[in-house]
């Protein structure tokens, strides 16, 4: 079934008899994410993407336990595992290339569950097992929020259609240009680490589960397996990527005095690919996520580096909660419910992002006495120590019955504004 390229028309009209008539734009991890959760409560909400129906293998995603809750409510865990490695070590290589250290994410991450890699696309498809219905090739044009309603301007083949809905879901990614469509739309704060890099993939090896990871000076280089390959990542400062991915790979293997293998593999994986995915690396962070009939999810409300590979599972954990809360909408009413979900996940979801900015401080660097400094407290620090922000995270799972009933917020926002001040 996966995903199902459907006509607006047909969706509106199978939502028209629906507690809430929700429009989800961009169908996405956290769209698809949160349409699928509402489709088990047996709605139908509209789903429109931009781009083409083309299903690419995307990236590469780690995914962490905090996507649990939402691949149970789905049910969908046998298919999860199925498409997904499991990422049991992350090691460490040295500037120049030597062992540092592998921790094992067994005892890190295990009391709350999995920790799997797995391409975008097939994270897609799996979300989408059972069918979800997307109007591709679609975006909006224009939104006017009315008391009862907003009404959408829809464009498909450059054919503009306006629609009634009670509630328009922004889920189009870190770019997001929708949500600068909502009336009185909200400032974002943008870190611009000056770093930028390029995705590529990268032949598998016998270490399935094994993550693995240098952070240079001048450069990082991740590789993270997926099943059947190893997703790859090169960055450097913005500026020293103007000559191109072979020039910059060999200047990063100029600097490497032991190559291995799978480095070797990653690095000319980058080199010899045509056109290597360019992902700059900055983020974005929305002062406000929520207006009386508008909210935004996913990147589009907090877009993340890469640094801590937590976009996705906050991504997805959010639309689990908004799932779960929109539910009781005809109890509480959809403006109390947009307050309580916001009060309650944006303090989360910040305190990650700050995890991330903070790790970006201190991972990227061209400086070669920063990078010795920095692997003489690697070899002390173990990724527990990098990962403990995110545990406390984990530890302080939102519920979202107790969001809704009005005590889900406080403390759980105190705890992760904790887990934030002590990050990096
Ligand atoms: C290379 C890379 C590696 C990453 N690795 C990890 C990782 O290991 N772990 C992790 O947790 N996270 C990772 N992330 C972050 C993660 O991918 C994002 O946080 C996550 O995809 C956010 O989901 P989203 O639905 O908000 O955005 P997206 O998944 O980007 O989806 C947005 C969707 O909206 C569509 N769209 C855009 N504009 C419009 C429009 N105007 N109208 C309609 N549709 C539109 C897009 O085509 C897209 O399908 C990585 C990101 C990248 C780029």
């Amino acid at each position: 079934m996966g995903l199902r390229n459907t006509s607006v028309e047909s969706q509106v009209e199978r939502a028209a008899d629906d507690p809430l008539r929700v429009l989800v734009v961009g169908a996405g991890i956290a769209g698809v994410s949160l349409a699928q959760s509402l489709r088990h409560a047996g709605w139908h909400p509209v789903v429109i993407e931009r781009a083409r129906d083309e299903r690419p293998p995307g990236y590469m995603l780690a995914l962490m336990p905090m996507v649990d809750p939402l691949i149970d409510d789905l049910g969908i865990r046998p298919r999860y595992l199925a498409e997904s490695v499991e990422l049991g070590r992350y090691a460490f290589r040295s500037h120049a290339g030597r062992a540092l250290r592998t921790d094992s994410m067994a005892g890190i991450l295990d009391r709350f569950g999995d920790y799997r890699g797995i391409t975008r696309g097939r994270l897609l498809e799996t979300l989408a097992d059972g069918g979800c219905d997307v109007a591709f090739e679609t975006t909006v044009a224009a939104m006017t929020e009315h008391r009862e309603s907003v009404t959408v301007s829809l464009v498909t083949d450059g054919v503009a259609r306006e629609r009634e809905f009670d509630l328009v879901v922004v889920a189009d990614g870190i770019r997001s240009s929708t949500r600068e469509l909502i009336p009185g739309a909200t400032p974002i704060e943008v870190v611009d680490t000056g770093w930028a890099g390029w995705v590529v993939w990268a032949e598998a090896d016998a270490d399935t589960d094994l993550a693995e990871e240098i952070w240079g000076a001048g450069f990082i280089l991740g590789t993270y397996p997926v099943k059947g390959r190893v997703g790859v990542f090169l960055g450097g400062p913005a500026d020293d990527l103007q000559s191109g991915p072979a020039a910059f790979v060999d200047t990063v293997r100029a600097k490497l005095t032991t190559i291995a293998p799978r480095v070797d593999r990653a690095l000319r994986a980058v080199a010899d690919d045509p056109d290597p995915y360019y992902w700059a690396l900055d983020d974005g962070r929305a002062a406000r996520w929520t207006t009386a009939r508008t909210v935004l999810l996913g990147d589009a409300a907090a877009g993340f580096l890469p640094t801590a590979g937590i976009g996705a599972g906050m991504a997805m954990e959010s639309a689990w909660v908004l799932g779960r809360l929109l539910r009781h909408t005809p109890a509480i009413g959809l403006g109390e419910v947009l307050t309580r979900y916001e009060a309650a996940q944006r303090p989360r979801v910040e305190a990650a992002q700050d995890n991330s900015r903070q790790l970006a401080r201190y991972m990227f660097s061209r400086s070669r006495a920063i990078a010795v400094v920095r692997e003489t407290t690697m070899r002390l620090l173990s990724v527990e120590v990098v990962l403990r922000p995110i545990r406390r995270l984990l530890e302080a799972q939102p519920d979202p019955g107790r969001i809704a009933s009005g005590h889900g917020s406080p403390e759980r926002a105190a705890a992760a504004r904790h887990a934030a001040g002590s990050a990096g």
